[in-house]
Order: C-alpha cells, then sequence, then structure tokens
C-alpha cells in the first residue's frame, strides 16, 4: 500500500471531499487522525465504514479549525503521539455567500477565518516538526472561485486566493527542508456545500464544463493524494484545478 504507516492529518474529513480523501489514504495504509466540527455523526459513519473494512488506525478530532488554541493543542497531541507528521491536508471549508454591498462582518469574518486562518493555524503548527523530520507534505484546498470567482463569492473567494499565496510562499520557505506545499482548487464538486447552486442550476453548470459532469469526491481525492505521495517530491508550490476544464474558458 502506498501510504503505509504514514501519519496524516486531515481537517473537514467527515463529509464530502474530506471523506474521500480520509477514506483514500485508509485503503493506502495510512494512519489517519481527521478534524470535524459539529457533525458528530457523519465522523462516527467514516470511522464505522472503514473499521468494517479492516482500517481501524482512523481517528475523528473535535476541533474548530478557526481556533488557533485548539488547532495547536490538537497538532501538539498528535506529534506527541505519533512522534511525527507526514502529511498534512488542510481542506475544511464553508461559503456564507451574498453580495458585497450587503455582506455583514460576521459573514466576511467566520468564512476569512474558517477557511484561510485556520490554514495558517496548521501550516505553522505542522513546520517545526516537518522541518526536524527533513520531510513532508501539505495540501491546501483551494477552489476554481480564487481565480474566477462567482458574484456573491467575495469572502470566499478571498479566503481561496489567500491560500494560494500562503501555499507558494510556504513552499519556497520550505523547499530546502524536504518539504512541499501545493493546493487543490476544485471546480463543482457534488457534495453538501453545493447542494442548493445544483438544486438551482446544475444542467445550467454541466453546459459550462467540458467533461459535461460536475466532479465527484473521488476526482478531488486523488489528487490529492498525487500530491502526497513520494513520487511528487520535486512539485511545490503549485494550484492544480480539478475541474473538468470548466476554467478553459471555452464551451
Ligand atoms: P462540505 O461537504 O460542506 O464539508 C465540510 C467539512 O468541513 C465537514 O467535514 C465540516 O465538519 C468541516 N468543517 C466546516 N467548518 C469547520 C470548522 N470550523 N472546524 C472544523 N471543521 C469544519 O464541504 P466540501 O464541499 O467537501 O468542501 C471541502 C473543501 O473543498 C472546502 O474547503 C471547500 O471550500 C472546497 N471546495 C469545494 C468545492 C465543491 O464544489 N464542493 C469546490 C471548490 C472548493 P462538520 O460537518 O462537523 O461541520
Amino acid at each position: 500500500m502506498k501510504f503505509e504507516g504514514k501519519k496524516v492529518i486531515v481537517t473537514g474529513g467527515s463529509r464530502g471531499i474530506g471523506r474521500s480523501i480520509v477514506e483514500s489514504f485508509a485503503r493506502e495504509g495510512a494512519e489517519v487522525a481527521f478534524v470535524y466540527h459539529s457533525n458528530e455523526k457523519a465522523a462516527q459513519d467514516v470511522i464505522s465504514v472503514l473499521a468494517a473494512e479492516g482500517f481501524d488506525k482512523i481517528t475523528a478530532h473535535q476541533c474548530d479549525v478557526s481556533k488557533k488554541d485548539q488547532v495547536d493543542e490538537l497538532v501538539e497531541k498528535l506529534v506527541e503521539q505519533w512522534g511525527r507528521i507526514d502529511i498534512l491536508v488542510n481542506n475544511a471549508g464553508i461559503v456564507k455567500d451574498g453580495l458585497l454591498a450587503t455582506m455583514d462582518e460576521e459573514a466576511w469574518s467566520s468564512v476569512i477565518s474558517t477557511n484561510l486562518d485556520s490554514v495558517f493555524y496548521f501550516c505553522r503548527a505542522v513546520t517545526r516538526p516537518m522541518m526536524s523530520q527533513r520531510s513532508g507534505r501539505v495540501i491546501n484546498m483551494s477552489s476554481v472561485a480564487a481565480e474566477f470567482p462567482n458574484s456573491g463569492q467575495a469572502n470566499y473567494a478571498a479566503s481561496k486566493g489567500g491560500i494560494q499565496g500562503l501555499t507558494r510562499c510556504m513552499a519556497t520557505e520550505l523547499g530546502r527542508r524536504g518539504v512541499t506545499v501545493n493546493a487543490v482548487a476544485p471546480g463543482f464538486v457534488e457534495t453538501d456545500m453545493t447542494e442548493a447552486v445544483r438544486n438551482a442550476a446544475e444542467s445550467q453548470i454541466k453546459k459550462q464544463i467540458p467533461c459535461r459532469r460536475l466532479g465527484k469526491p473521488e476526482d478531488i481525492s486523488q489528487a490529492v493524494l498525487f500530491f502526497a505521495s513520494d513520487e511528487a517530491g520535486y512539485v511545490t508550490g503549485q494550484i492544480l484545478a480539478v475541474d473538468g476544464g470548466l476554467t478553459l474558458g471555452g464551451i
């Protein structure tokens, strides 16, 4: 198995894309600690499904990724338990859409803190152990909205654009220590996050995608596993769009 014995942290691992990332690492032999926020039932379901397949080294951790103290405490606990962190996937994210003219501070700051501050907190917390190991993989979840935002997503687009800058800068700082840092930018993926927009306009959206289908969580998790692999050791600071061609600009 490709990730046998690797110690992996995945944020937002209880549903959607994150769940698929957790399952993919588990099925490749990794030991995974994943983070959820409030839906404990969904988190337990991931554990049960994987345990039934014989993967019993998967643990769920309740933690609000926007809270520095909770992040530091969790990473410290895992470093103590594992002695190292091989792979970090910053996947947790939320949307609170609304036009800028009427967007309140809560919608702005909750999206920025959950989507972007969280990435800073987790990246900073794993930097020391990864630097002293002289190896590590960090994969951040951006979005095509960073470069091609829909109207009503100023907060979300800003958070995902911030992730891309952070990813590139961290890659320049940590390359010499054997740590790579990359980001995946999904297009429209079939998860709870996109349910409302899919219900309203799925067929319209598909017409704009050269592959003529929405993404599945597995499409994204396989890109994450590539960046996390030993074979990707010379790839760093990259943003990979996984969007069925949505951002190519043609129809
Ligand atoms: P999702 O189905 O809504 O799942 C979100 C996950 O993040 C859940 O596990 C949730 O845990 C967790 N989470 C949310 N807030 C958190 C917090 N404060 N602390 C800890 N965990 C928190 O989302 P998704 O569609 O899979 O999206 C995953 C990532 O991909 C996000 O960063 C999103 O921006 C990005 N993305 C998604 C799409 C898409 O089309 N779906 C497109 C581009 C980018 P609880 O359930 O416990 O709250």
